[in-house]
């Protein structure tokens, strides 16, 4: 078994230089919004994380060079689209309506939506929501969730760190998240805290342009790997503390 498994996967490699030579990208360019930790945020200048850890291997495998474009998180499926970038790997949520756009790989890990307010504020679960005044991050599936809560004002950021300084200043009301970064934020200021109920459970995956059928299939078979070995998890744990 061991021995056919070694012979499938030289032949895979050389399957894959094969392709290298035959004039495709030797690069793997990554749209990305480096301001969510725990899965991309920059440090010291470069840009770390889950999303960026997990891209690595995958460029390794594919035997192509990892290049990470930071942008606005809004413009990241343009990117795609347009073949500025290969693929689209930011904490992303996969919805039908993005599926109208671009191809999402298979699911890489499991996320939520959470909502964040200062210690002290009445609101204790979503319907607590209704007519208050939320601030998300543009063209996030927060977003999207806050337009579907009753008599409520949203107020869009181009990033979630406006978001919470506007929460801070009383501006707003509440701030609807994903989970980690949420947690991240709310560890880094005692005024925040986060509601325990979540308001919706959601996935995230990686995006490619709907024409780019290769790569998403290279993409899912590295992931299968990558999951099947136990890297993704190592991956996710070193960044996620579990509770
Ligand atoms: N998961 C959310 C979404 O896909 C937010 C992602 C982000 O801001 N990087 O809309």
């Amino acid at each position: 078994m061991k021995k056919a498994l070694i012979i499938v996967s030289a032949l895979c490699m050389t399957l894959l230089c094969a392709c290298g030579s035959s004039g495709k990208s030797s690069k793997l360019v990554m749209a990305t919004n480096a301001a969510f930790p725990p899965y991309e945020s920059v440090e010291g200048g470069k840009i770390v994380g889950i999303d960026a850890e997990i891209a690595q291997l995958i460029a390794d495998d594919l035997g192509k060079e990892l290049v990470i474009e930071d942008m606005a998180f809004d413009s990241i499926i343009a990117a795609v689209q347009s073949g500025k970038a290969d693929i689209a790997m930011a904490g992303m949520t996969v919805t039908e309506d993005r599926k109208q756009n671009i191809n999402f790989s298979t699911p890489y890990t499991e996320a939520a939506q959470v909502i964040v307010v200062k210690e002290g504020s009445t609101v204790a679960s979503p319907d607590d929501l209704e007519g208050m005044t939320i601030g998300v991050q543009i063209g996030t599936t927060g977003d999207i969730y806050a337009e579907d809560i009753a008599g409520a004002t949203i107020e869009r950021y181009s990033k979630y760190f406006e978001a919470i300084q506007a929460l801070l200043q009383d501006k707003i009301d509440a701030v609807i998240v994903d989970r980690e970064p949420g947690k991240v934020f709310v560890s880094q200021n005692e005024e925040l805290k986060m509601i325990d109920e979540e308001f919706t459970v959601e996935e995230y995956a990686i995006g490619v342009a709907k024409e780019n059928t290769q790569l998403l299939d290279d993409i899912n078979a590295s992931l299968k790997k990558l999951q099947d070995s136990g890297k993704i998890d190592e991956i996710i744990n070193k960044y996620i503390k579990a509770e």
